[in-house]
């Protein structure tokens, strides 16, 4: 099938199976119009590395670029509705609270100071609670996001510093390198995150990190309508397959961990840095 998502593993797919088979949406997944064409997709999964890898022939920019935000989020209303929910959650429910605590403690480890107003960047940030809990934090806060509506709501609601470009092109900005980049649940919607995190890699300051949050292969065991493998994702992860898609981006994993998180997600997150050698 046609997309052809990829970690440049060294399987080469010669190890794939096929794994779950999709005729149509299940349920909770947004429903894109696929403008009259057949739901047909399929994971295939690495017995070497335990990745899964999503295939179709659906084209998800296009789907993105007509209706994601409504599709996703009733229009801007609704997202500036959904983003004040989340940051209300109380710590024990919210995803974002803890996800904060864990890279504010990393970072406090690599000796990053807050109160010198460490940069952050957000690639992908989306509804951006991220940003804005890093930024009441002392974090200097810049947002990448391409979606015109979702730039909106970063810059209106959230008040965050957002650029409106794809993270290959912020080298040519000249921009002043990083403490922290940051793909919270990111590298799943795109075929080559690879490519993506060689980018970062280029951004950041030496003692500088990448933190990273993915889908977990784990969600499998509830079956295929679980959420991690929603029409959107690319990829889903085992810690086998965060550590080469790290390796082959020339970053060395700190730390990968598997976690369910308070929504119910299944997720794995790791702390990367720039490999010595
Ligand atoms: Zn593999």
């Amino acid at each position: 099938m046609g997309i052809h998502p990829t970690l440049h593993c060294p399987c080469q797919g010669r190890f794939l199976t096929p794994a779950f088979t999709y005729a149509a949406a299940p349920a909770g997944e947004t429903a894109f119009d696929l403008q009259g064409r057949p739901y047909l997709r399929r994971y295939d999964h690495c017995t070497v590395c335990g990745h899964w890898f999503g295939r179709h022939d659906l084209d998800l920019d296009g789907l993105y670029a007509r209706d994601y935000v409504d599709a996703t989020y009733g229009g801007l209303a609704g997202m500036r509705q959904k983003f004040e929910t989340i940051m209300a959650l109380p710590p024990e429910k919210s995803d974002n609270v803890q996800r904060i605590a864990r890279v504010r403690a990393f970072a406090l480890r690599r000796g990053i100071d807050e109160s010198v107003c460490p940069r952050l960047l957000d690639v992908g940030a989306g509804l951006g609670v991220f940003p804005a809990a890093m930024k009441t934090n002392g974090w200097r806060v810049t947002a990448l996001e391409t979606d015109a509506r979702t730039v909106q709501h970063l810059r209106a609601v959230v008040g965050v510093e957002t650029l409106d470009l794809p993270l290959a092109q912020m080298q040519e900005s000249a921009a002043e390198p990083f403490d922290l980049i940051a793909f919270n649940k990111v590298l799943e919607h795109v075929a080559d995150p690879v490519s993506l995190l060689i980018a970062a890699k280029a951004l950041l300051l030496q003692q500088g990190f990448i933190y990273v949050e993915v889908p977990d292969v784990a969600a499998a065991a509830e079956g295929p309508e679980r959420e991690e493998f929603f029409i959107e994702h690319h990829h889903v992860f085992s810690p086998a397959s965060v550590a080469l898609l790290s390796a082959r981006a020339g970053l060395s994993p700190i730390s990968i961990a598997r976690l369910r998180e308070p929504s119910g997600k299944f997720t794995l997150n790791a702390f990367l840095t720039v490999s010595s050698s």
